[in-house]
C-alpha cells in the first residue's frame, strides 16, 4: 500500500483561474506560464489545464520541445531564452518563440544560419536588473535584431519587480512602465509586460499593463501574487496536498516532541504523526502554529518537521484517530497561509513538491 500522502491537481480550477485572468485583461492574449514543471503541477497537466490559453511560456527548452511532442500546436515562449547555436536550431525546428536579452544572444543569431524564421521577445530591463537591455540600448538592439533575415516577429517585453504593490517605496510598476515606454515607444511590435500582479491591476493603468499579451503564472495555480488573498481575487486552489495521521501519542506536561525536542508539552495533550516531511516538499522551517487541517478541523503544526513525518496538535480534534484525513494545503487551507507562516511564498511550496509524492487528478 502506498504512503497516504497525495497531491491532487484540480484541472477544472486551472481552467477557472485562466478564465479569471482573461476576464481581468479581456483584450490581451494569454501566455500561461508553465515553467518549473507547471509550478509543480506537472508539465502535461499544465498543458491540459491551460488548453484554452493562447500560448504556453516556460524556461526549459527541453520541456518546450516536449510540449510539441505532447501535441501543443499553439505558440510556445522561452522566458529566459537560448544558450547556444544548437538551441537556436531547436527553436526553428519546433517553432518556439524565445526571449532575447543580451548582446551575446544577438551575435549568436547573426552568425547562425536560420533555415526557418523564428519569433522573438526582446527583453528590456526596466529596473528588475536581471535580464534585458536598458531603455537607452533597446532601440539599437531592436534594429540589430530586425536586420537578421530569419527573425520574423519581435515582441517587446519587460518584467515587473513589484507588480503587487502599487506604492512600492523603491520601484513602482508605474516607473517601470515609464521606462518601458522610454525604450519602446515608436518601435513596431506587440507588447508583453504583465505577470499575475500586473494582470490584477484594473485601474486606468490596466491599458498600459495588459497590452497585447499577459504572462500570468501564480494566479493560474490559485495563488495570490501578493496583496489581496487568492479567495478575494476569485481564484481556486489547483493543488491540494493531503495525507493521514499514521500514529498518535499522548503527552504529559514536560514531554517533548521530535528532533531537537523543540516542542515541550505544558499540558496533557494528544499529538498526531502525519506522513509528510521535508523530503516531500513541506518546508522544514515551518514553525509551531503553522495551520494544518485534520478531519476538517483547523489545528497546528508542532515540533520540527522531519524528513518523512511531522507532528500536529490533536487536542482540539476530538475524533482524530489513525487514518484521519490531513490537509497540508489546498482545498480548505490556502497555500498562501501555510507559506506565510513558513516565511515563504506559495510559489515555492508548489514548485518544491517532491517527485516521490503521488499525484492524482480530481
Ligand atoms: N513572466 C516572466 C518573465 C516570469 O519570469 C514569470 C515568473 O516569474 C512570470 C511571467 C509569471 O509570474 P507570476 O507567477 O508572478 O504571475
Amino acid at each position: 500500500m502506498p504512503r497516504p500522502l497525495c497531491a491532487t491537481i484540480h484541472l477544472d480550477s486551472m481552467q477557472h483561474n485562466l478564465a479569471r485572468a482573461r476576464a481581468c485583461a479581456p483584450d490581451a492574449k494569454v501566455w500561461a506560464v508553465v515553467k518549473a514543471n507547471a509550478y509543480g503541477h506537472g508539465l502535461e497537466r499544465g498543458m491540459r489545464g491551460f488548453a484554452a490559453a493562447d500560448g504556453l511560456a516556460l524556461i526549459e527548452l527541453e520541456n518546450a520541445v516536449r510540449l510539441r511532442q505532447l501535441g501543443w500546436t499553439k505558440p510556445i515562449l522561452l522566458l529566459e531564452g537560448f544558450f547556444d547555436a544548437t538551441d537556436i536550431a531547436l527553436l526553428a525546428e519546433h517553432d518556439i518563440n524565445s526571449a532575447v536579452h543580451s548582446i551575446e544572444q544577438i551575435k549568436m543569431l547573426e552568425y547562425t544560419q536560420l533555415y526557418r524564421p523564428i519569433d522573438v521577445h526582446l527583453k528590456m530591463n526596466t529596473g528588475m536588473n536581471r535580464l534585458g537591455f536598458t531603455p537607452a540600448d533597446y532601440p539599437a538592439a531592436y534594429a540589430r535584431l530586425r536586420a537578421i533575415p530569419g527573425i520574423r516577429n519581435i515582441t517587446l517585453m519587460t518584467h515587473f519587480a513589484n507588480a503587487d504593490e502599487l506604492e512600492h517605496p523603491r520601484l513602482t510598476i508605474i516607473e517601470q512602465v515609464r521606462r518601458f515606454r522610454e525604450g519602446a515607444d515608436g518601435l513596431p511590435g506587440q507588447r508583453s509586460l504583465s505577470n499575475s500582479g500586473g494582470v490584477l491591476h484594473q485601474a486606468e493603468l490596466s491599458r498600459e499593463l495588459h497590452n497585447d499579451w499577459i504572462r500570468p503564472g501564480i494566479m493560474l495555480y490559485g495563488g495570490s501574487p501578493g496583496g489581496k488573498s487568492a479567495e478575494d481575487i476569485g481564484l481556486l486552489p489547483t493543488m491540494t496536498l493531503t495525507s493521514e495521521v499514521i500514529g498518535i501519542q499522548h503527552l504529559v506536561p514536560g514531554d517533548t516532541v521530535g528532533y531537537g525536542s523543540r516542542f515541550v508539552a505544558e499540558v496533557p495533550m494528544t499529538v498526531g504523526v502525519v506522513a509528510c516531511g521535508y523530503a516531500d516538499g513541506y518546508p522544514r522551517h515551518a514553525p509551531h502554529g503553522t495551520p494544518i487541517v485534520v478531519d476538517g478541523v483547523r489545528t497546528r503544526l508542532i515540533g520540527r518537521v522531519s524528513m518523512d513525518m511531522m507532528t500536529v496538535d490533536l487536542t482540539g480534534v476530538p475524533n482524530a484517530r489513525v487514518g484521519s484525513k490531513v490537509t497540508l494545503w489546498g482545498d480548505g487551507l490556502p497555500i498562501d497561509e501555510v507559506a506565510a507562516s513558513a516565511g515563504t511564498i506559495g510559489y515555492e511550496l508548489m514548485c518544491a513538491l517532491a517527485q516521490r509524492v503521488r499525484v492524482n487528478e480530481g
